[in-house]
């Protein structure tokens, strides 16, 4: 029988959840259900200084809203210090760490000593071997590892390959400090081990990182869990992805409009590839997702594919779903509170009858809303700057003679208005756009909405001819 396979994604709560612990989260989460297994979620919460509730809130948060889910409550490893620092003491108690004595001012000299000597700042080692009945009165000591001396540490990773790290590199680091907290790379592989991790996915900053946790498992006589570590997102210059480039929390990529469905289908872009597939719905990532299909150079971030793949899944979405989606992003946005007020029933129905027409040309929810903006407005409608030029004096007389037309209209449709338009076009020899143009200015206030005979048909027929009286 083999090991189901756990992963975690495993956050600092010093800030939001940005785009590439996302990514992050993706990949584990869609390894998991590759393999009938369970994602696990470790709030790293050890730095108390830089750790805030605000920010546990804000990635759990961020996780629900883009579909992703994990096993059980969410572990805090602040509060498995105690567990942490009995490990170390039986390290200790094997041989396989030790009390280390030194002050900080020894310390101090020996970084200085290796400076002077253009040695890297390692410690040298001192208590390794010496009798803790040396200990000096009064001093605190800290546990360190007995890292091997000779030889290397190599790292079988799944996306970066074999890696190699000298031994003589890594000097005997500390795991538990002198105050008895854990170091996070003490803390990451006791939490692992302890969760039944298997296999863990996560930035290759962390690649290093990698290289002191196989000593730690080494001493321990644990087995580690596979490890891949993907290369970090860029921004499209290929430079560090900065806040300029998209490196923005999850919520400002919902405030903007954007479904969980689209960034997921971005994300696991970002980085992993099968064949060409561009588009691929949640069920076929979940079906596909593989570590071999992560590449090995650092993917960049590229707003206008995120929109094309938003403006595609928009146009795919149910339109009741889109009026539902659009109404929840009025709780993150400034302006939803004001248009919350105003979305009455009526309103609501008449955004699910424009949705079609809407819907075509958005790439965002936002655009669906701005687009959705005629029905919030109320007579006499402020015209903006191109809608106020089409309504010059032609433009009203177009709309003066076709107005007793729809008026006497039996009923009022999308196809019976369009009909008027046409006919009235063709009557006069004027281009249709000379009647449509003013009529949407008149309708909308604007010169782009949707079809401008939808637009009618939605405001309906006393709303509409209010409308065109006004302009006129
Ligand atoms: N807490 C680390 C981070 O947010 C992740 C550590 C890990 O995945 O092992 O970068």
């Amino acid at each position: 029988m083999t090991t189901p396979v756990v992963t975690r994604f495993a956050p600092s709560p010093t800030g939001f959840l940005h785009i590439g612990g996302a990514r992050t989260a993706l990949f584990n989460w869609l390894y998991a259900k590759r393999h009938g297994g369970t994602m696990l979620l470790r709030i790293e919460d050890t730095d108390r200084e830089r750790s805030t509730q605000a920010a546990v809130d804000a990635i759990i948060d961020g996780l629900k809203w883009l579909g992703l889910s994990w096993e059980g409550e969410p572990i805090s490893q602040f509060q498995r210090a105690d567990r942490h620092a009995d490990v170390a003491r039986d390290l200790v108690a094997a041989g396989k760490a030790y009390y280390c004595y030194c002050t900080p001012e020894e310390l101090n000299d020996m970084r200085e000593h290796a400076k002077a000597n253009g040695l890297p700042p390692r410690y040298d080692g001192r208590w390794r071997d010496r009798d803790p009945k040396e200990a000096p009165e009064g001093v605190k000591p800290a546990i360190r590892i007995k890292a091997p001396l000779e030889g290397e540490t190599v790292i079988e990773d799944a996306v970066q390959g074999t890696v190699a790290f000298p031994n003589k590199d890594l000097d005997d680091f500390i795991i538990l400090r002198s105050d008895g907290t854990p170091t996070y790379m003490h803390a990451v592989v006791v939490d692992d081990h302890d969760m039944g991790v298997t296999q863990i996915i996560r930035g290759d900053d962390h690649l290093t990182n990698t290289a002191r946790q196989r000593i730690i498992y080494d001493a321990l006589g644990w087995a580690m869990p596979k490890v891949a570590h993907i290369p970090l997102i860029h921004g499209p210059d290929g430079a560090k992805l900065s806040k300029r480039h998209g490196a923005l929390g999850v919520e400002a990529y919902r405030a903007m409009g954007y479904l969980p469905v689209a960034l997921r289908n971005y994300l696991v872009r970002l980085g992993w590839a099968h064949g060409d597939a561009e588009i691929l719905s949640t069920d076929e990532m979940t079906a596909l997702f593989d570590l071999e299909g992560i590449g090995r150079s650092p993917s960049r971030f590229d707003f206008v594919k995120l929109e094309n793949l938003n403006g595609h899944y928009i146009r795919q979405s149910d339109d009741a779903e889109l009026v539902a989606q659009v109404i929840a992003l009025l709780e993150h946005i400034p302006q939803g509170a004001e248009i919350k007020a105003k979305l009455t029933d009526k309103i609501k129905g008449q955004f699910l009858a424009a949705m079609p027409g809407l819907k075509e040309r958005a790439k965002t929810l936002l655009e669906l809303l701005d687009g959705a903006g005629f029905l919030f407005s109320v007579r006499p409608l402020a015209y903006d700057e191109k809608a106020a030029s089409l309504l010059d004096e032609a433009g009203k007389a177009a709309l003066a003679a076709i107005l007793p037309r729809l008026e006497a209209l039996p009923d009022w449709t999308a196809a019976a208005t369009e009909d008027v338009v046409r006919t009235y076009a063709t009557e006069t020899g004027l281009k249709l756009g000379k009647i449509a143009q003013p009529l949407r200015a008149a309708a909308t206030g604007r010169s782009m909405s949707p079809p401008i005979f939808d637009v009618l048909a939605v405001l309906g027929r006393d709303e509409a001819l209010g409308r065109i009286r006004d302009a006129i």
